[in-house]
């Protein structure tokens, strides 16, 4: 199978597909209170429209999956996606990033149906402050989410915490201790200010060293490079080499993560395509440029004119991101 590479040199295997923007949560940071105007189901890409997409960009040398939203598993019968994708022969990671609340009931069956591991979206351990962050979700469902995803073999299974100063910078250290007895990977995350003026975004944000800096004044981490919990391989994990920068307490079964996109940008490194639930193909999270693959497929586009969009996506991928331009946006509609 051949590889893709852009204009930069940069090795472009990885697909993020958004299957909603819907959400059960709201969280603070990401959408406004009131929710957002849903696409109608007719806007939304099929399954069979994401299978073939997926399969056209493995046929071009993509082999990573990662399944959002929106929260991804709101929208019915996911687990057949997962089952679908799972099949299409050169996928070797498929996974997805959930706020974990629907897994206690899903983990199991996702796995079975193919799913790798899972990113869990977690910025607090206080039930009350899980309420305010979300504001409606129960901390008791993700946990319970959690030990599901663990028990059901899904590996690694890596913990989201977006640090929000005065929000949940307090609870570094609690996070930390997470790692400890089971083998979870935390991940601290900068805040990427979106530009709600209701939540002072830009007093929020605190960069990824300055949380790093807090770990050490508890503990003593090491570098640590062990793919079962970080899903990378060694030269993934160097400095500057892909997006998390990894760590561990001496004794502890989990890992603890870093990952800057506003601080340290790794766009040098950044090998990924996103797959917009309404089907725009976007080079970068922060790009204007976007392809519209769901006018393309609903007009009989053959396998090779997929490609060559799917192509051109790619040789539009920018160098580097253009953060300020998508502030305003709403994440959970590009797809996280
Ligand atoms: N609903 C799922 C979830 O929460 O994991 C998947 C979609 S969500 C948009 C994907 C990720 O984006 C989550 O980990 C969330 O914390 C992160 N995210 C959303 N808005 C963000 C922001 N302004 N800054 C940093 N991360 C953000
Ligand atoms: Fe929903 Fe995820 Fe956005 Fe929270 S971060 S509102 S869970 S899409």
């Amino acid at each position: 199978m051949s590889s893709l590479y852009d204009r930069y040199g940069r090795k472009i295997d990885y697909l993020r597909i958004s299957v909603t923007d819907r959400c059960n949560l709201r969280c603070i940071y990401c959408m406004p209170e009131w929710g957002i105007i849903p696409r109608s189901p007719q806007e939304i890409l099929s399954f069979e429209e994401i299978e073939r997409i997926a399969k056209e960009s493995t046929n071009l040398g993509m082999n990573k999956i990662r399944v959002t939203g929106g929260e991804p598993l709101i929208r019915r019968e996911l687990a057949k996606l997962i089952r679908n994708l799972s099949k299409i022969e050169g996928i070797s990671d498929l996974s997805m990033t959930t706020n974990g609340t629907l897994l206690k009931d899903y983990a199991q069956e996702l796995r079975n149906s193919g799913l790798n591991r899972v990113n869990i979206s977690l910025d607090t351990l206080n039930e009350e402050k899980y309420k305010f962050i979300t504001r409606s979700g129960k901390l008791g469902e993700t946990l319970r989410g959690i030990d599901e995803a663990l028990q059901a073999g899904l590996s690694p299974v890596k913990i989201n915490v977006v640090v929000m100063r005065g929000i949940n910078d307090d609870e570094i250290v609690d996070f930390i201790k997470l790692t400890y007895d089971k083998p979870l990977s935390v991940r601290f995350i900068e805040f990427m200010p979106m530009g709600s003026k209701v939540f002072r975004d830009e007093e929020r944000f605190i960069p990824a060293w300055e949380i790093k800096a807090h770990c050490q004044r508890f503990a003593q981490i090491e570098p640590f490079i062990d793919s079962s919990l970080t899903g990378l391989d060694q030269a993934d994990s160097l400095p500057g080499n892909g997006p998390a920068r990894y760590y561990r307490i001496r004794g502890a079964l989990g890992a603890v993560g870093f990952i800057s996109p506003l601080s340290s940008p790794f766009c040098s490194s950044c090998n990924r395509l996103r797959l917009i639930s309404d089907g725009r193909l976007s080079p970068c999270l922060y790009s204007q440029y976007q392809i519209d693959l769901k006018r393309s497929l609903r007009q009989g586009a053959s396998s090779e004119e997929i490609r060559n969009l799917i192509r051109l996506a790619i040789s539009n991928k920018p160098k580097e991101h253009h953060y300020q331009s998508v502030a305003g946006q709403v994440m959970s509609q590009i797809g996280g």
